[in-house]
């Protein structure tokens, strides 16, 4: 026999019996976004390289190190690692900035990031995430949290922990940077390889580590003085207190974290997770924020935005199960012809129809439709001579014998 190939490590297969929970997903996803008044955008799964190079900032070494970068016909090309960047290019190129704000956009597909794969990190995962570009008030920044919230109450996920903080804005976090780097200084030797980088080049960063040697540094009484202090700027304050009086407003619960300044270098101002008890140490679903200069940076006009993603996987292991529905009905008989027509008619009228096509004993088509339908359809030579059909309930064994045009009301 050939060698057997093996899926790639950190990707995996959705299996059918797994498909209706992913399905479940993305159909609350379109009618909860819908409701707000968000379009689905489809944008493609590999960009030019500089797109990502350039929208995650220069900071990123840890970043660039998880892309999928490959040469086509001397062009840099990369799978996405999110979806933010590409929706900003789509909007951008088609003249998105022209269209009355807010433009409120969804997505839902795969992300490619070469990670360790463990327990809920994939390196080929799915997000489902939206951006709103073009306000620049803390409405939108409530808005997009609460459609969070409500996305995932319709899943029926209530028991999640919404994060929030301010980042301010370029001008108040330069004072903040060069504070948390002096009150680091003498810790340097003993942060993580990663904070060691990050410590010159984006010193804010450091905060997000998951390193439980580096969270301890921060744990340290005159360092997490520093980090706990009040920066932002009184413009930024209000925008951040405005923020929570709406969500407030509309109930929703938070927790302001200090220690939230999410991956990318991109944001300002708001920045936000929501976190579950029960996934272990990967326990973020949702993360987003507020990018006002991205738009710009990637070489459109000025254009304030706000947005977020949700790890579907992550996602997933949260929900129920949900079984594999079974057809409507499943043809038994001994004459394709006649259960090809019969079933073409129902399916025609909606119905689920399936029918032996390997010429099975008429035994082994009663055992297959009792596994995967509802009614069985039986199609004898008695009944096929008499233009009847048996419907059998097969929840209940019930069985009655009917004209052939009554087989649709029954079923
Ligand atoms: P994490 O801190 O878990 O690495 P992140 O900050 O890198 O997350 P984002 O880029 O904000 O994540 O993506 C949003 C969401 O996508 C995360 O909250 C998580 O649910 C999910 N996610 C991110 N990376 C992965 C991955 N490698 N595998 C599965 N899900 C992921
Ligand atoms: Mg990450």
């Amino acid at each position: 026999m050939a060698k057997i190939i093996n899926v790639i490590k950190g990707t995996k297969d959705i299996l059918p019996q797994e498909a209706g929970a992913w399905q479940k997903l993305e159909e609350t996803a379109l009618e909860v976004f819908s409701k707000y008044g968000y379009h689905e955008i489809r944008t493609p799964i590999f960009e030019a390289t500089e797109l990502f190079a350039r929208g995650v900032g220069d900071t990123t070494d840890i970043v660039k190190k998880e892309l999928y970068t490959f040469e086509q016909s001397d062009r840099s090309l990369t799978m996405r690692r999110e979806k933010t960047a590409g929706v900003v290019r789509s909007f951008i190129e088609n003249g998105m900035s022209r269209l009355s704000p807010p433009v409120k956009l969804w997505y839902k597909g795969p992300m490619f990031r070469y990670e360790r794969p463990q327990a809920g990190r994939q390196r080929q995962f799915h997000q489902v995430g939206v951006e709103m570009f073009g306000v620049k008030q803390p409405a939108a920044d409530a808005e997009v949290i609460l459609l969070a919230v409500n996305y995932l109450k319709a899943l029926g996920l209530n028991d999640l922990e919404v994060e929030i903080n301010s980042l301010g804005c370029p001008a108040c976090r330069e004072a903040y940077k060069a504070k948390i780097k002096e009150v680091l200084k003498p810790e340097f030797e003993n942060l993580c390889e990663d904070c060691q980088t990050r410590y010159e080049k984006n010193p804010l960063r450091l905060l997000d580590c998951k390193v439980e040697s580096c969270k301890a540094i921060f744990e340290k009484p005159e360092i997490k003085k520093v980090i706990q202090s009040d920066f932002i700027c009184e413009e930024c304050a209000v925008h951040f207190s405005t923020l929570k009086s709406y969500l407030d407003k509309t109930g929703i619960k938070y927790v302001e974290n200090k220690l939230l300044v999410r991956g990318l270098d991109y944001y300002n101002r708001t920045v936000f997770e929501i976190k579950s008890n029960n996934l272990g140490s990967q326990n973020a679903v949702c993360g987003g924020g507020r990018y006002d200069s991205l738009v710009r940076n990637l070489g459109g006009e000025d254009t304030p935005a706000v947005g977020w993603a949700m790890g579907m996987e992550r996602l997933n292991s949260l929900l129920p199960e949900v079984p594999v529905s079974k057809i409507d009905a499943y043809i038994v008989s001994t004459s394709p012809a006649d259960a090809f027509e019969l079933a073409e008619e129902l399916r025609a009228a909606g119905k689920s129809v399936e029918f032996d096509l390997a010429n099975k004993k008429f035994t082994k088509q009663l055992e297959k439709a009792s596994k995967v339908a509802n009614y069985a359809l039986i199609l004898g030579e008695d009944e096929i001579k008499a233009n009847k059909v048996s419907v059998k309930n097969l929840e209940t064994s019930e069985q009655k014998t009917v004209s052939r045009d009554m087989v649709l009301s029954l079923i």
